[in-house]
């Protein structure tokens, strides 16, 4: 579990001298580690290196460690796909969502919220690059459901965030990134108070950090590839 710290530092080095080279505050660029199909035990070895935001997008595998970790420090982000069956088991569970595109699971989220827990902080997911296989929804559609969204009680409408269509161009990345900051702050000036954007992997996040990201997503580059 040596090759974890090693690489959460060298992402964490990644990130400071992005947010530098881009004149964004020092820590306004958050990393979320995606530790989705990773054993506990390099979640531990993250943790014990001071990592304390983890992203999941299966959700029975999700559980199993939120459960056996049971470590309030921690906070957890869905950033999977959602089934409207499952969304009681999501609003009991998690931090915050990442990937809400429909109204629908937007109020179950909120109903579902137990009372004892903050209002659900989420994202509304944004396909920004039009590919029909991915999920999101455009950004003409974005005004009308964050309206209805953020007149629910049991969520907080934090931000919005996209997973692009894979760019190696430089430039080319950060389109898409830019596009997402400019639909933000265009809520914000018709009234709303959003702080949040999701936005880069691990081969991008410079791009996103460039455009204003404040959670950036990264799982291969700090735990290794997937299967
Ligand atoms: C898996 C996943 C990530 C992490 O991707 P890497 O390329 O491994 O950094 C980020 N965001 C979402 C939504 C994911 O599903």
């Amino acid at each position: 579990m040596k090759t974890i710290a090693a690489q959460l530092q060298k992402i964490r080095q990644q990130i400071s001298d992005a947010e530098r080279r881009f004149e964004r505050s020092p820590g306004s660029a958050q990393l979320l580690a995606v530790s989705k199909t990773k054993p506990i035990d390099a979640i531990r070895a993250a943790i014990a290196e001071g990592q304390h935001s983890f992203g999941e997008n299966y959700l029975q595998e999700a559980v199993e460690k939120i459960e056996t970790l049971h470590n309030p420090a921690l906070d957890w982000h869905f950033i999977g796909a959602i089934q409207s069956n499952k969304t009681a088991t999501i609003a009991a569970n998690f931090n915050w969502v990442h990937t809400v595109d429909r109204l629908k699971i937007a109020r179950r989220l909120s109903e579902q919220r137990p009372e004892s827990l903050p209002p659900l902080n989420i994202c509304l997911q944004v396909n920004t690059s039009g590919e029909q296989s991915k999920s999101g929804i455009t950004f003409d559609e974005l005004e009308d459901l964050a309206k209805e969204v953020v007149a629910l009680p049991g969520v907080s409408l934090r931000g919005l965030m996209t997973i692009p269509a894979p760019e190696d161009d430089f430039e080319r990345q950060r389109l898409p990134f830019r596009q997402l900051r400019l639909a933000l702050e265009r809520l914000n000036q018709q009234g709303h108070q959003l702080d949040t954007l999701s936005m880069g992997m691990s081969s991008d996040l410079e791009a996103a950090i460039a455009e204003g990201a404040t959670y950036v997503r990264i799982g291969s580059a700090i735990f290794g590839a997937r299967n």
